[in-house]
This record gives structure tokens, C-alpha cells and sequence, in this order.
């Protein structure tokens, strides 16, 4: 049997570049692997075929899944005439940011490609993932990462400064496409400064980091969902180096300096606000394949 872990990530820079006619945005983010995880099993079964099961989440285990087409992907391209037998355990809040779909394909990915011994090379499994989705060839290796191009050119960077993390998930729903659909890439107010970001990355300096967190496709949702802004103000109140929206939203982190700061923040907004989730964490050092 092989487990495969998939983690979450967030966006400590997220800028948006130009909207490509072919209506992909070019971005230019810095990816953050966090230690928030699905848990992922794979095994050889005698019937062909793929047999999935979910638990810890309301969703469809069918080829909808970005678990399953992963997998039937793999299978198909290689011929594999045995079956699998794949189990996810979520716990990465759902269309959250946080690219937890992005993650479990990735798993699946790697976790295929070792049980039936594929013997794909890190790479070819990050071209093939980007068939499935703009995230997954970061979360075929997650750690810290410049992201570039519709997200399929990688840089890795150095581990952020130690620090802790509170990350939530505000008890709203915000479709990714809303947002890239209403972004008006060519009229963007600011731009955050992802390359001085990603010197700050290799001096260490925590401050350089969380003074440079910017995300555009805030622009969007803070208009729309004022719990967005309510939550970083009360990060940042409550004693945060600075807050920030992930990806598309709605998720919404602080870093601190402190876990006990952390843990202040969280219980402040358990009581204050209606969350989905409060979670309180660090990052992930290092790859996660
Ligand atoms: P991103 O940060 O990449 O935009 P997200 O965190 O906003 O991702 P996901 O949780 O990855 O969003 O899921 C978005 C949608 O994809 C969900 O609404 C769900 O219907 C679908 N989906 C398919 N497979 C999965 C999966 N394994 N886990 C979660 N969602 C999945």
C-alpha cells in the first residue's frame, strides 16, 4: 500500500501579470506549502478499474474528482489493466484558496506512479499534471516556490523565517472563476512586490516577507465579501506581522512572530466571527515528494 500526503498551500505574493488571449491569466506568485493535509491510500485491487471513497467531505467520489481523473489519467496513458483501490481523507477546507483539489491530484499523481511503478521523473509528472490544472505541478513538489506563466514555470526559493501561522476558512463560498472573471488584469490599483519578496526569502528576513504580502485578486473579492477585510484587520489588530487573502479566496491568513499570538487570533475569531475553519500552523519545509 502506499500513503501519499497532500498538502495545502497558501499565497504569500499573488500578482496577476495579463489576462493571455486564449483567457489564462499570467501570474507571478509565491507558493507556500502549510501544514493543513489530505491523507491519501493507494492499493492494487483484483476487479479493474478505480475504486474511490471519500471521507471527511460531502464530495462526489466520481470522475468528477480531481483524485479520479488524475488517476484515470495515469492508467490510461500507461494501460494498466490491473485496478486501484484509492482512499482520501479530507481535511483541507474545500474551495477554499487553498488548492486542496490541486493537492490530492498531485498525491494521486505520485501515488500511482509509485504503486504500479510507473517510473515517471518528478518532471514528466508535473507536465502531466498541468493537463489537470494550473496548481498541481506545484503540488507535485509543494515547499516555497516562485510560480510563473499560467503557473507551470517553477523556481524553488529558500524556506521562509520561522513563524506561525492562524489560517481561515470564513463560512463563505467564492467560486475561483468568479473572481478571475470579474479581475480587470489591465486596470490592477497595485502590484505587490513578489521579486523583492523573493529577496527578502533568501536573506531570511521575516519582516522583508510579510511587509511585501499582497494578493490583486483581493480587488475582487474585499468588495464583495467584507468578512475578507474584517478578519485581516482583526489578524493585524490582534497582534499579526500581516494578513492576506489566498489565491482566490475566501481563506484568509495571519503570519505571527509568536504561536501564542497565533492562538490568541484564533480564539478571538471563533467567538467573533462565523468560520468554516480556524486553524493555527507553520509552514512546510522542503519538498513534499
Ligand atoms: P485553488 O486554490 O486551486 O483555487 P480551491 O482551494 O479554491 O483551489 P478546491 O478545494 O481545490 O478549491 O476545489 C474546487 C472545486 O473542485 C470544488 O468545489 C470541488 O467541486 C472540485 N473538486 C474536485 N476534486 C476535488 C478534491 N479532491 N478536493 C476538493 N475539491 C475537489
Amino acid at each position: 500500500m502506499i500513503r501519499e500526503r497532500a498538502y495545502a498551500k497558501i499565497n504569500l505574493g499573488l500578482d496577476v501579470l495579463r489576462r493571455r488571449p486564449d483567457g489564462y491569466h499570467e501570474v507571478k506568485m509565491i507558493m507556500q506549502t502549510v501544514d493543513i493535509r489530505d491523507d491519501l491510500t493507494f492499493e492494487k485491487r483484483e476487479e479493474p478499474g478505480i475504486g474511490f471513497y471519500i471521507e471527511g467531505a460531502d464530495l462526489p467520489a466520481d470522475g468528477s474528482n480531481l483524485v479520479y481523473r488524475a488517476a484515470a489519467l495515469l492508467m490510461e496513458k500507461r494501460q494498466i489493466r490491473e485496478g486501484v483501490s484509492i482512499t482520501l481523507q479530507k481535511r483541507i477546507p474545500i474551495a477554499a484558496g487553498m488548492a486542496g483539489g490541486s493537492a490530492d491530484a498531485a498525491a494521486a499523481l505520485r501515488g500511482l506512479n509509485a504503486l504500479f511503478e510507473m517510473g515517471y521523473s518528478v518532471e514528466e509528472l508535473k507536465e502531466i499534471g498541468l493537463k489537470l490544472g494550473a496548481d498541481i505541478p506545484y503540488c507535485i513538489q509543494g515547499g516555497t516556490m516562485l510560480s510563473e506563466g499560467i503557473g507551470e514555470i517553477l523556481t524553488p526559493l529558500p524556506d521562509p523565517p520561522a513563524c506561525h501561522l492562524v489560517i481561515v476558512k470564513p463560512g463563505i463560498d467564492v467560486s475561483t472563476a468568479f473572481v478571475y472573471g470579474h479581475l480587470e488584469a489591465d486596470r490592477l490599483p497595485f502590484h505587490p512586490d513578489v521579486d523583492g519578496m523573493a529577496a527578502a526569502l533568501a536573506a531570511g528576513d521575516l519582516k522583508g516577507v510579510t511587509d511585501r504580502m499582497g494578493n490583486v485578486l483581493e480587488t475582487v473579492t474585499v468588495k464583495e465579501y467584507p468578512a475578507i477585510e474584517r478578519l485581516k484587520r482583526m489578524m493585524c489588530d490582534l497582534g499579526a506581522e500581516n494578513a492576506l487573502m489566498s489565491g482566490s479566496g475566501p481563506t484568509v491568513f495571519g503570519i505571527c512572530k509568536e504561536r501564542g499570538t497565533a492562538e490568541k487570533i484564533a480564539a478571538a475569531i471563533k467567538i467573533e466571527e462565523p468560520a468554516d475553519a480556524v486553524f493555527v500552523t507553520e509552514f512546510v519545509r522542503g519538498s513534499v515528494d
